[in-house]
C-alpha cells in the first residue's frame, strides 16, 4: 500500500523538494505551509498531494491538522518535521533577544514535538512508521560555533527530541538530518547545495524499510556525531 506522508513546511525550499520526491515514489503527500494559500500553490505542482495550513508553533493548528488527517486519510506512515525559522543570523549570544529566542525554540524544537505527539497514534498504527526531523549542522554540539545562537540551540534541542522520540516510539524509525547548506530562502543564493541534494538524505530516511536504523543523526546518508 502507498505511504501517506506529511511534510511540514512543504510549501517551498527543501520541504517542497522532499514532498515532490516522496510523491514521485508513490506516496500520498500532505503538503503544509503557514497559510492555506502557500500550501495549495505547492500542492498543485505535486501529483495526488493534499494541502493544509499548519503553524507548528500553535497547538490548535497542530490539533486541527491531526484531526483532518484522521478524518480525510485515516492513516499516516511518514512524518517529515521540516518547517523551521532562522531569525538570528549575525547576532551574538550575549545579545540574544528573549522574544526571538522563544519564537525560535517554540518553532524549531517544540513545534516538531507537538506535531509528533499529535500524530503518534496514527503513526503507531502504521506497519512501518518513520519520523524524520530536519535539523542542521548548526545544532551539532561537537562542532558548535557562535553562529545564530537561538537557531543553533533550537536544532541541538531538536536532536535531543529525536533521541527521546526514538525511545518512545520503538516500532518507528525516528532520525534527524543535517541537509547541508542549501540554496533556499533560508540558505540564500550562495549556498553550495541544490534543493535536490538537500532533500536526498531526508527522502532516504523517510523511505527506510521496517527494521532500519533509528535514533541517529545523518548527513549524506552517513551517521554523524551529535
Ligand atoms: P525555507 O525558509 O526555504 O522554508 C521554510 C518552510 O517552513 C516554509 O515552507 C514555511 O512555510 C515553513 N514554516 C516556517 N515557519 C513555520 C511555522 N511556524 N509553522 C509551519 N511551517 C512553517 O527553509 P529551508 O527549505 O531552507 O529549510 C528547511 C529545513 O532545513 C529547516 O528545518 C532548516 O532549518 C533546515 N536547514 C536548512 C539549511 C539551508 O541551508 N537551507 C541548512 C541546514 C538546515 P511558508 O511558505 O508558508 O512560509
Amino acid at each position: 500500500m502507498d505511504d501517506v506522508a506529511l511534510v511540514t513546511g512543504g510549501s517551498r525550499g527543501i520541504g517542497f523538494e522532499v514532498a515532490r520526491e516522496l510523491a514521485h515514489r508513490g506516496a500520498i503527500v500532505i503538503v503544509t505551509g503557514t497559510t492555506e494559500g502557500t500550501a495549495r500553490i505547492a500542492s498543485e505542482k505535486i501529483p495526488r498531494s493534499r494541502a493544509h495550513a499548519l503553524d507548528i508553533s500553535d497547538r490548535r493548528s497542530v490539533a486541527a491538522l491531526a484531526s483532518w488527517i484522521r478524518s480525510e486519510l485515516g492513516r499516516l506512515d511518514v512524518l517529515v518535521n521540516n518547517a523551521a525559522v532562522l531569525l538570528d543570523e549575525g547576532t551574538s549570544i550575549l545579545e540574544t533577544d528573549p522574544a526571538l529566542f522563544e519564537t525560535t525554540m517554540r518553532t524549531n524544537a517544540l513545534g516538531p514535538l507537538l506535531v509528533t505527539q499529535a500524530l503518534a497514534p496514527l503513526l503507531e498504527a502504521s506497519v512501518n512508521p518513520r519520523v524524520v526531523n530536519v535539523s542542521s549542522g548548526a545544532g551539532q554540539i561537537s562542532s558548535m560555533t557562535s553562529y545564530a545562537p537561538a537557531y543553533s540551540i533550537s536544532k541541538a534541542a531538536l536532536n535531543a527530541v529525536t533521541v527521546m522520540l526514538a525511545a518512545a516510539l520503538p516500532r518507528a524509525r525516528v532520525n534527524c538530518v543535517d541537509p547541508g547548506w542549501v540554496r533556499t530562502d533560508m540558505g540564500g543564493p550562495g549556498a553550495p547545495r541544490s534543493v535536490a541534494q538537500g532533500a536526498d538524505t531526508i527522502v532516504w530516511l523517510a523511505t527506510l524499510p521496517a527494521g532500519g536504523p533509528t535514533g541517529g543523526f545523518y548527513k549524506d546518508k552517513k551517521r554523524i556525531p551529535w
